[in-house]
Formats: C-alpha cells, sequence, structure tokens
C-alpha cells in the first residue's frame, strides 16, 4: 500500500454521496461528506412523544404523561446520506462519520423549542464485550460530538450495561426487541452526581426499546425530564 492509498483511507479524498473531491473548503470537519450533501438531509422539525409518535411542536407532552421520554430524530433512516454515515462510522471511518453525524443532530436540536442547558448528554452504552470488539461506541462518539457543539456536558459513567444480548439491529420486531433489551442496563456504581435533565444519545432508533429501557433506569433516579435523540428514526 503507498502514501496515497493509506492516506485515502484516514482521510478519503472523495464525499461518500456526490464523489466530489474532497478538501478544507467543502469538508465537514474531517468528514467523509461534503457540505452540500449534509446540507441536503432533511432535518426533523418537532420532538415526538415516545409511546404513539404524536408531534410535540412546543416541545410539551400532550399525551402519554408517564411514558419515560420525548423522542426525537434528526432524520429518517430512509435518507441515503444519513444511512452511509451511519454505516461509514459503525464499520470503517471513526472520524470521518462522528463531526458529520454530531453536527446533523445538533442542528436538528437546535431547531427545537427546549432549553438544553439544563440538560446533560448520556449516550447508550455498549456491552464491554462488543466495545473491544468494534474498539468504540457510535452512540459514545457520537454524543461527544453532539455535546462539545451543543457545550453540554457528558455523563457517560451513569449507565452501564448489565448484560449482553444479541445486537438489536439483528432482531425482528418490538416484542422480541423488548425482551432483548430488558434489564440490559443499570445505574453505575461509579456514577458521581444525579442530572437533573437528560439527553440520551443513539444513532439509530427502531422500535425505540432500548431508549425506553434506559429511561426507565434513569427514571429510577429521579431524574426530572428525558429527551431521547437519534439520528434517525428507522
Ligand atoms: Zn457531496
Ligand atoms: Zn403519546
Amino acid at each position: 500500500m503507498n502514501l496515497r492509498s493509506v492516506l485515502d483511507l484516514i482521510f478519503p479524498t472523495q464525499c461518500i454521496q456526490c464523489k466530489i473531491h474532497l478538501d478544507a473548503n467543502n469538508r465537514v470537519g474531517a468528514g467523509v461528506v461534503c457540505e452540500t450533501c449534509l446540507e441536503s438531509i432533511p432535518l426533523g422539525e418537532t420532538l415526538a412523544c415516545g409511546r404513539c409518535g404524536a408531534r410535540l411542536p412546543n416541545a410539551k407532552r400532550i399525551c402519554h404523561f408517564d411514558f419515560p421520554y420525548v423522542l426525537g430524530s434528526a432524520t429518517s433512516y430512509d435518507n441515503e446520506i444519513a444511512r452511509k454515515l451511519i454505516h461509514t462510522l459503525k464499520f470503517d471511518l471513526v472520524e470521518g462519520a462522528s463531526k458529520p453525524l454530531g453536527n446533523l443532530l445538533a442542528a436538528y436540536a437546535g431547531r427545537l423549542p427546549v432549553d438544553w442547558e439544563t440538560f446533560e448528554v448520556v449516550p447508550i452504552p455498549l456491552s464491554k464485550r462488543r466495545e473491544r470488539g468494534r474498539g468504540f461506541n457510535q452512540s459514545l462518539i457520537i454524543a461527544e460530538e453532539f455535546a462539545r457543539r451543543m457545550s453540554l456536558r457528558i455523563s457517560h459513567r451513569i449507565l452501564e450495561r448489565a448484560k449482553d444480548g444479541p445486537p438489536q439491529s439483528e432482531l425482528k420486531g418490538r416484542a422480541a426487541r423488548q425482551e432483548n433489551i430488558r434489564g440490559c442496563f443499570r445505574i453505575s456504581e461509579s456514577r458521581k452526581t444525579i442530572p437533573r435533565n437528560v439527553v440520551l444519545v443513539d444513532d439509530v432508533t427502531t422500535s425505540g426499546a432500548t431508549f425506553f429501557e434506559a429511561a426507565s433506569v434513569l427514571k429510577s433516579l429521579k431524574v426530572r425530564r428525558i429527551i431521547a435523540l437519534a439520528v434517525a428514526k428507522a
């Protein structure tokens, strides 16, 4: 492998979508996508009830008041560029995809009528075993980028994995996913303070079962408001 192809691996020279040559002027962060493509991704405008999906234009609950979280998704998993970015993050270039994805989530959050200053960011934890296998936790990496852009504290030592099932993406159907994730999280003994409001961050949400488990555990700590944010909703 020559130096050029090594550099192409670390800093790809083409946008993953439009194949335009990437340079310092059009690259987002150290990203794998050009600014034009990233900005073409349609962003959501509201939060939604985590239970029934009702849109919440004022970010206030109108139904299912006892449900542990309200849901926000920056975009849809149907969007090809978002899907490519998430795929890139999971399977090869961490740095190149985390900046555009954190950017996307922050751009969406900035549109919502939420006083984010009162929130701490909590990424969905990956099991130690899977994190070792992959080398990183994609939710943590997106959450770090999001927290940096929003100037929020990140608390990655509150939640931890209690057990390890197959990845949610390998299971079909809401019931199977709920069963797989039940009891998966616990409060970490090394936690220091308890945040008042939490923004949970994950890359993709499908059935919402992962957010539900994580939010339910946080509610047991008397966290007041929980907003679960995913980059994409499948
Ligand atoms: Zn492009
Ligand atoms: Zn509802």
